[in-house]
Formats: C-alpha cells, sequence, structure tokens
C-alpha cells in the first residue's frame, strides 16, 4: 500500500540516479544525463509548434450578416494584409434583399452581389455573398455547417465575426454561428465533406460599442492610417448602402452629393467611415506600437475570442506583421512566460511520474 514513506523512497530512487551524471559536470556527462539536459532544454526553450510555415500567407477569414460587414469592421486590416500578399475572404451570410428603401428581392440581392465584388477587386481580396435572406437569418445547423465550411476551405489562421450582442439579429445570429464553428472545425467526423483542420485557428469580434453583457475589450488593435483611403473606396464601391439606404435610416438622404468623386469626399468625413482611434484602445495599442501609438488617428480593434487558439504575444506579431519589430511591451512577453510555462509543466510532469511510478 502506497504511503508518504514508500512514495520518498520512489522519489529518491528515480531521483538519485537521475542526478548521478552531473557529478562530474562540466567534464563528462554520461549518455543519459546528455539526454536528460536535452529534454529540459527542448521543453524550455524550443518555440511552440508554429501555427504555419514561415513566409507562407497569412490566411483571414471575415464573416458579416450583410455585404458592408466585414468592410466596416475590418476593412483597413484587409487592405492591409492584401497589399503584403497575404490571402483575406470576406463572407456575407446574408445576400444583403432587405438592406434599401425602394428595391428588394433578386433585384436589390443582385445589386449589392455586384457592389461586393467591386471591393474584392479594388484591395484584391475574395468576397462571397450566401444566398440566406436578409433580415431573417437564424443560427441553423445548415448555416453553421456553411460556416464551418468556409473556414476549413480557406484554412483560416484568423476567423473574424461579430459578437453575439448586437441591435440587428441577422449580427447576433452571424456571431452565433461563427461561434459556434470555432471549435467545430478540427472536428473530422463533422462535415465529412471537407476535410477538417488540424489547428483551431485564432477567432477574433469586430470592435462594437454594445456593453451589455459586458463591453468589447481591444485586445489587437491595427492603424490604419496608411489605408484610410482603400477603406473608404471600399465603402463606395457600396453605392446602395453609404449613400443610398443608410442616409435613408437617419433622414438624410438630401445631403448625399449627387457627383460620385465628391460623394467620396464627403463619405470620407462621415462617423461611420472614419474609424477613429478610441481612448479605451489606448493601452492596447501602447503595448503593440509603444510611442508610436500616440501618433495613430484611425484604426481598427478586435478582440480574442475564448474559443478559438490563443495566442501568444509572439505569434500574435508574426500573424499581424504590422507592428513595430523593434518595440515589445515591457510587461512578460508571451515567448517567455510560454517557456516558463513549458518548464512547469515539464518540471510536473517529470517529478510527478517519479512520485507514482
Ligand atoms: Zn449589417
Amino acid at each position: 500500500m502506497e504511503n508518504a514513506a514508500s512514495r520518498r523512497y520512489v522519489f529518491a530512487r528515480g531521483y538519485i540516479p537521475m542526478l548521478k551524471p552531473f557529478r562530474r559536470l562540466p567534464f563528462a556527462i554520461s549518455v543519459p544525463g546528455r539526454m536528460w539536459c536535452a529534454c529540459l532544454l527542448a521543453a524550455v526553450w524550443l518555440p511552440a509548434l508554429p501555427a504555419r510555415a514561415q513566409n507562407e500567407p497569412v490566411r483571414v477569414i471575415a464573416f458579416g450578416a450583410h455585404p458592408d460587414d466585414c468592410d466596416l469592421g475590418a476593412g483597413g486590416l484587409a487592405a492591409k494584409y492584401a497589399a503584403l500578399g497575404h490571402k483575406v475572404k470576406f463572407v456575407s451570410l446574408t445576400n444583403g434583399d432587405a438592406g434599401h428603401q425602394s428595391l428588394g428581392g433578386g433585384q436589390l440581392a443582385m445589386r449589392r452581389r455586384a457592389e461586393a465584388q467591386e471591393v474584392a477587386r479594388r484591395i484584391g481580396i475574395e468576397y462571397e455573398v450566401l444566398g440566406n435572406d436578409d433580415g431573417r437569418l437564424l443560427p441553423t445547423l445548415e448555416v453553421r455547417e456553411e460556416v464551418i465550411r468556409e473556414i476549413r476551405q480557406w484554412k483560416a489562421d484568423i476567423v473574424i465575426g461579430p459578437r453575439p450582442n448586437d441591435y440587428h439579429p441577422d449580427h447576433r445570429y452571424t456571431g452565433v454561428l461563427v461561434q459556434d464553428a470555432s471549435y467545430m472545425v478540427i472536428v473530422p467526423n463533422i462535415v465529412t465533406d471537407t476535410p477538417a483542420l488540424r489547428r483551431n485557428p485564432m477567432f477574433l469580434y469586430y470592435s462594437d460599442r454594445f456593453t451589455r453583457p459586458q463591453a468589447f475589450r481591444a485586445d489587437i488593435v491595427v492603424s490604419i492610417d496608411d489605408v484610410y483611403q482603400k477603406k473608404v473606396a471600399m465603402l463606395d464601391a457600396h453605392v446602395s448602402q453609404f449613400y443610398e439606404w443608410l442616409p435613408w435610416t437617419v433622414g438624410q438622404l438630401d445631403e448625399v452629393p449627387k457627383d460620385p468623386a465628391v460623394r467620396k469626399s464627403w463619405l470620407a468625413t462621415r462617423p461611420i467611415a472614419i474609424s477613429n482611434v478610441r481612448p479605451e484602445w489606448r493601452d492596447a495599442m501602447e503595448k503593440l506600437y509603444g510611442p508610436e501609438a500616440q501618433r495613430i488617428q484611425h484604426a481598427e480593434a478586435f478582440e480574442i475570442t475564448e474559443y478559438g487558439r490563443r495566442p501568444s504575444e509572439e505569434e500574435i506579431r508574426k500573424l499581424f506583421p504590422f507592428f513595430p519589430t523593434k518595440w515589445r511591451s515591457r510587461e512578460p512577453t508571451g515567448a517567455i512566460s510560454d517557456r516558463l510555462h513549458r518548464l512547469t509543466c515539464f518540471s510536473k510532469l517529470t517529478f510527478g511520474c517519479l512520485l507514482t511510478s
């Protein structure tokens, strides 16, 4: 029967021989000793299994309820990735066929699909508009499986969607659908017609201003000062929305200039397009950008969800190659904390085995 004394004996029986190889250090280390050292060093210093091979493009897929939601939440981020040769796809879960004061149905859906394709052409991304009806989206199993398929086919490193707290039911259910896909993308027995991913991607939420049950938390903030005009050009392609439907909903249709060039300049001054930095994002920006954060005016912010991969700071900097490489926050970095964590696990594993063997 195992008791404290026998556990100590087992511990000593395993531990003391293991230390023997170190008695003549540094002049002679036996083969078992070398193996033990190699294991310890590997556990502490080898980087975590990389999510993707070095120099491979980052693959990002963003979901929105309507064919302009991704553009508003992550248009600047997409333009930055595309300019560096990375791969971005926007997916609208509905066809947008309810978003207009005088058009509707198939005619509006066709117009909005064409607007989305124009966005894709302007910045060099893919844009897919699914056939679900606008204003009638539900978090069904069928749509969830469509989302799982999209993420797998894109081999996504990063998946972006809205939080499931929003004024619009389509936005809410898009948040639920992406959230519900966030583990299933790695389960091979689900959606068997599309191979499962081997690693769960990082899942992010777009920023929003809703506060119940809790406010958005900015984990990653990306400056879009350098692509701000590209983001305006993306929104400008959605003529039916930014020059017709949305001004109509707030009684400002008469204020929209008729000339296409003038109305684009007008759009660039509207709060919906400006993407101003919010005060509550400043802490995250200073960690990522250091002193440069003070100069940033336009930005997009994202919250890392709890259901996807939880990246270290090191991995965030690899997946978001936009932050100053010379800057590191003074807090313990992800790389160092990862290594400390691996050392702790290794120690527990080694000595735990000795105690119970
Ligand atoms: Zn929307």
